[in-house]
């Protein structure tokens, strides 16, 4: 096998609010790789208009999310100078790319994501092209720094493994010119997934079997980053539960969605597992509980959520680092776009 230099892709689209789904499942993620990893961290704002202008906002509405989703990173602790931050449209090379893995993706392969359908609805006629072409996108994301690694929620599970399926059809359609390109049996990797912890799926604070989403419509579903105190802990308080106190083994929150997620929230925010939170909290009433995990959501979220709003007061400072990171970024993505080109037989300015 090919050996590939070890780096982390990941990206958070800007739209709507960011959430502690986000956090918890991504971005708390991303910053704990930075230790181990080369990381590039993307605002994917090609993918936030891949959906209804009503959903993403608009112009105005779509560069203050940008910049408030770079906030994010670097208000949970992500470090610009040692790592990669941009937004997607600086680099040229994620469409390019995208539309050479176009013709190596398959109908049949994208008829199956299970993201389009529930984002497109019942109305799918009515749905853009790019919203359904929305994980060969993201393949070309990760694919151009031929990235080894790809933290994300568990709703991101099947677009890696469609990443994979685009990486090894690649390889094997042009294994002749690879090999022949000094390049190996490979050209890119199959990338390797890092979804888990006790908040991979964080769920809807109204409804435990849905996740919880920045397009939902009801805010008291989700806790923003940029939530006050009061407001999150209003929404822990009037989040949905059953009546029974909770179990003190991991076993007892089976067919209890709304006890597990909230054990997990606690569990993710205070870096410990779920079976530690009930060795805590078994056998609490849930008032207690959610006591308990208001103070710890509020004192863990506080900081970044004022952190964010004093980061997004200049966005100057914000858009300088998006353009040294996209300059960057380019230098990694055009060699792997001039590499594609020659495999797959573009005739290119030397
Ligand atoms: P949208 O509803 O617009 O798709 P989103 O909340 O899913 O928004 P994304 O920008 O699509 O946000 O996803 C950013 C990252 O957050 C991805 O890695 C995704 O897997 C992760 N993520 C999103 N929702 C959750 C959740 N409820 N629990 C854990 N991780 C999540
Ligand atoms: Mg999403």
């Amino acid at each position: 096998m090919t050996a590939f230099k070890e780096r982390v892709f990941s990206g958070v689209q800007p739209t709507g609010n960011l959430h502690l789904g986000n956090y918890l499942g991504a971005i708390k993620r991303f910053v704990a790789l930075q230790d181990s990893y080369d990381c590039i961290y993307c605002v994917v704002d090609m993918h936030a208009i891949t959906q209804p202008v009503a959903v993403w906002g608009g112009p105005k509405e779509l560069m203050s999310q940008t910049r408030e989703v770079t906030a994010a990173f670097l208000a949970a602790g992500i470090d610009p100078k040692k790592h990669v931050v941009f937004n997607q449209s600086q680099v040229p090379e994620h469409a390019e790319l995208a539309w050479v893995f176009n013709c190596i993706a398959r109908l049949g392969w994208l008829n199956r994501m299970t993201q389009f359908k529930e984002k497109a609805g019942k109305d799918r006629e009515n749905a853009s092209i790019g919203l359904y072409d929305y994980p060969v996108l993201m393949a070309a994301d990760i694919l151009a720094y031929r990235a080894t690694h790809v933290p994300v929620g568990e709703d991101q599970k099947q677009h890696l493994e469609l990443t994979r399926d685009i990486a090894q059809k690649f390889n094997n359609d042009f294994a002749g010119s690879i090999a022949a390109r000094g390049f190996g049996e490979a050209f890119f990797p199959l990338t390797e997934p890092l979804i888990g912890g006790p908040a991979a799926r964080v769920m809807s604070l109204r409804d435990g079997t849905k996740k919880m989403s920045k397009s939902d419509p009801s805010d008291n579903s989700r806790i923003n980053l940029t939530d006050d105190a009061d407001a999150v802990a209003q929404k822990i308080r009037k989040a949905k539960t059953d009546p029974e106190p909770l179990p003190s083994e991991e076993k007892g929150l089976e067919s209890r969605p709304e006890a597990d997620n909230l054990v997990g929230i606690f569990a993710a925010l205070k870096g410990v597992a779920k079976a530690d939170v009930l060795a805590d909290y078994g056998n609490a009433q849930f008032s207690t509980f959610k006591s308990a995990l208001v103070d710890l959501a509020v004192d863990t979220m506080g900081p970044i959520g004022a952190e964010m709003k004093r980061l997004t007061a200049d966005p100057g400072h914000i858009d300088a680092i998006l353009s040294e990171g996209a300059a960057r970024a380019g230098v990694l993505a055009r060699e792997t776009m001039a590499a594609v080109k020659d495999i797959v037989g573009f005739v290119r300015r030397a």
